[in-house]
């Protein structure tokens, strides 16, 4: 077997899991299905038997070449060699498909804001992930793990943890399981905004953990402004609140409060 631990190769051995993971995709047989590192080709294999195409996207051209073998009497499989995150996406000819994925763990979040990007032409993915990323993707406010990745994750897409996966459905046994989580892009954004300045917003409110939101926009980072924020409804209702208490709707009514009484930066 090849391994490359720098690229994160570990695989899947248990044959429950995969089929739980195929039955989760709940693949049909016009399906359009993207596979991002198919490794010695697993769940590839399961993939190209109900899908009507499967494009296999890996980095690792020894990988490719195992695949291909594997599955040399389907006709149905496209392999498209080189790095995910390099959006490689864009060579997929199908206006619309599905991702099925157990990927390097240290790709997760690009992957994730790639998916955002390719929202549009992307059904649903069914990812292997970390649990604790699964865990930070699904964090509530004010627990430890919220984020301004969870907001910003939450604005676009629906995600979902399916079922945990024990290290030792694994080959080499990682340190940490794993989950698996289903992600669909939103129909239609949550609110209509300025995502740049409305992430700013939420991003400041995390810059600060521990510190009033009021003070994070007064001072921080990412964006500074007028003190005449004070004076906008909602920190007249919550002058000492922490960002990392407040879900999208707040924010949403903060970016709306500051629009419409003008606020001014610095
Ligand atoms: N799906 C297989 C393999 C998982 S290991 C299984 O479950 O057994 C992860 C796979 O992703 C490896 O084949 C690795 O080469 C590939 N990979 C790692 N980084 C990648 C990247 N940036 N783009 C595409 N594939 C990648």
């Amino acid at each position: 077997m090849f391994q490359n631990k720098k690229i994160g190769q570990v695989f899947l051995h248990d044959k429950n899991i995969l089929r739980k993971i195929v039955s989760a995709a709940n693949i049909q047989p016009e399906d359009i299905v993207a596979e991002i590192g198919c490794g010695e080709g697993i769940l590839s294999k399961e993939l190209a038997l109900i899908a009507q195409k499967l494009y296999v996207l890996e980095i690792d051209a020894r990988f490719i070449e195992k695949t291909q073998i594997l599955l040399k009497d389907f006709t149905n499989v496209t392999f498209i060699h080189g790095d995910v995150l390099k959006n490689k996406f864009l060579q997929i000819p199908d206006p619309k498909f599905k991702i099925v994925a157990n990927i390097p763990y240290h790709i997760s979040t690009k992957l994730i804001k790639l998916l955002i990007l390719e929202k549009d032409r992307i059904d649903e993915t069914i990812l292997m992930v970390q649990k604790e990323f699964a865990d930070k993707l699904s964090a509530q406010p004010g627990s430890k793990n919220y984020s301004s990745f969870a907001l910003y994750t939450k604005f676009y897409l629906d995600i979902e943890t399916l079922f945990t996966v024990s290290k030792n459905c694994f080959y080499p046994k990682p340190k940490i399981d794993s989950a698996v989580i289903k992600i669909r892009p939103k129909t239609k954004p949550l609110f209509e905004v300025d995502e740049e300045l409305f992430f700013k917003i939420i991003r400041s409110a995390f810059w600060g953990k521990r510190k009033a939101l009021l003070n994070c926009l007064l001072k921080g980072p990412y964006i500074q402004y007028d003190k005449k924020i004070k004076t906008i409804p909602f920190f007249q209702e919550n002058a000492q609140i922490r960002g990392e208490k407040l879900i999208l709707d707040d924010f949403f009514r903060i970016y709306q409060e500051i629009l419409k009484y003008e606020i001014p930066e610095v």
